[in-house]
């Protein structure tokens, strides 16, 4: 008998433990919706590196300004020290997101990953009033390190830390369980009563568009529930917009469409707009309270990460162009699926979504994977999210044109079709 040589992506595979074992090729190149393999295929990229690519790769503008940058020697190195390249991103977060938002709050660069900038927000929210516990949600991902896997509602990720998480307590999320906003009503009866236990929790953490769990879509009232139990019970409110922040949901930050003002927002995937990794934890001034050297970390502020985010802002949010477009292609991309809804009543449980991220629910519990596997065949990168993995993600770079989108959806109606 003869055995088949193992392909390069199986000896990779048999080195490492690596990341999206259902891809099974070895990608070369990329450029805007689109991913390459070494071979020369070519796929449409509807994950857009687990939503870090909101502009595309190798945005032309972008790597314009970073290969500028290399090449007059820019500094490089990622310590928080003062640099040029700080200094603009600084100006541009400030004159073209926060102010024009009416938000004051300061910037403190935590990451380089979305889990950093969580794990400073619990800290400093703990710090500042002094208390352990922090409220969070059914669903709810956060992060994989300790402090963030403990807000992390997915029993299965929990199980990884070997060890009991603690200091955090559940939540249902809007709608879980049938829920509504009434549900603040018992929790608020919890908070007041001493036979609960709970006490007064800290901070409550919350993502308005759960991605991980599920592309779960808090509903605007929910959240002005939530912000006002908050104020009300003295407890910070921190919004994770790691995933949904960046124009995800359309708005810059997925939290204006409720009008609320979170205390703390973390952000990270997209901010650096180019794949490179960035995270800012931001806070209301107030809430300054860390002495110099009480959180740092020799990674923090990534050069390059800087002068690509300074473009990306200077070329999207100068005006309201890229919100009104988002809104604008997540029709067409709802529309489409419920087209796939319809015709595909008894398998698809669910459409949801804002913006440019959106959930295909499934019956079947196996049927999303499925779906994922063969629209990888054809052509179109799509990843499951949800606790059983149930619910098939779209998550296009926000510059995706019509036709590209158009593209990616006739794929995944013919995955769908075809694993029926
Ligand atoms: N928060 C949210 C809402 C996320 O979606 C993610 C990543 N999927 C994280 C935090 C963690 O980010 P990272 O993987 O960069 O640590």
């Amino acid at each position: 008998t003869t055995t088949a040589e193992p392909s390069v992506f199986e000896v990779l595979e048999s080195e490492v433990r690596s990341y999206c074992r259902g891809w099974p090729a070895v990608f070369d190149r990329a450029e805007g919706s689109r991913m390459y393999d070494e071979d020369g295929r070519v796929w449409l990229d509807f994950f857009a590196g687990a939503g870090a690519l909101n502009y595309g790769h190798n945005n032309k503008v972008l790597k314009r300004a970073l290969l500028d940058y290399l090449e007059r020697d820019g500094v490089t190195h990622g310590l928080d020290m003062s640099t040029t390249a700080k200094r603009a991103f600084l100006e541009t977060f400030r004159d073209l997101v926060l102010e024009p938002r009416g938000l004051d709050h300061k910037v403190m660069f935590t990451g380089p990953t979305g889990a950093n900038a969580v794990e400073a927000a619990l800290k400093l929210a703990r710090k500042v009033k002094g208390r352990e516990t922090v409220v969070s949600f059914t669903n709810a991902f956060h992060g994989m390190s300790l402090g963030a896997l403990a807000v992390t509602g997915n029993a299965f990720k929990r199980a990884g830390a070997g060890v009991p998480l603690v200091h955090s307590v559940p939540m249902p999320f809007d709608d879980y369980f049938g829920g509504t906003v009434e549900d603040f009503l018992w929790f608020e009866r919890l908070l007041g009563d001493r036979g609960s236990g709970l006490g007064r929790p800290a901070a409550v953490i919350v993502e308005t568009v759960q991605g991980e769990g599920g592309v779960n879509v808090a509903r605007p009232e929910w959240l002005r529930g939530l912000a006002d139990l908050c104020r009300r019970w003295d407890m910070l409110l921190i919004v994770d917009d790691v995933q949904m922040g960046c124009g995800r949901t359309g708005a810059f930050f997925s939290f204006e469409e409720a009008g609320i003002v979170p205390d703390v927002v973390t952000l990270a995937k997209s901010i650096s707009g180019y794949g490179l990794p960035m995270a800012l934890t931001l806070f209301r001034p107030e809430l300054d309270v860390w002495e110099p050297g009480e959180h740092n970390g020799t990674f923090r502020g990534n050069n390059p990460a800087f002068v690509t985010a300074t473009a990306a802002l200077d070329t999207y949010w100068a005006d309201g162009q890229t919100e009104k477009q988002t809104l604008a292609r997540g029709e067409r991309v709802e529309a489409a699926l419920r087209a796939i809804a319809a015709e595909h009543g008894d398998e698809v449980a669910g459409v949801r979504g804002r913006g440019l991220v959106w959930g295909l629910e499934f019956h079947d519990k196996t049927h999303a994977s499925r779906v994922c596997a063969r629209a990888f065949e054809l052509g179109l990168l799509i990843e499951t999210s949800g606790p059983e993995s149930e619910v098939v993600k779209l998550l296009p770079p926000l510059t995706t044109t019509p036709d590209e989108l158009d593209e990616g959806l006739l794929v995944l109606a013919r995955a769908v079709a075809e694993t029926a």
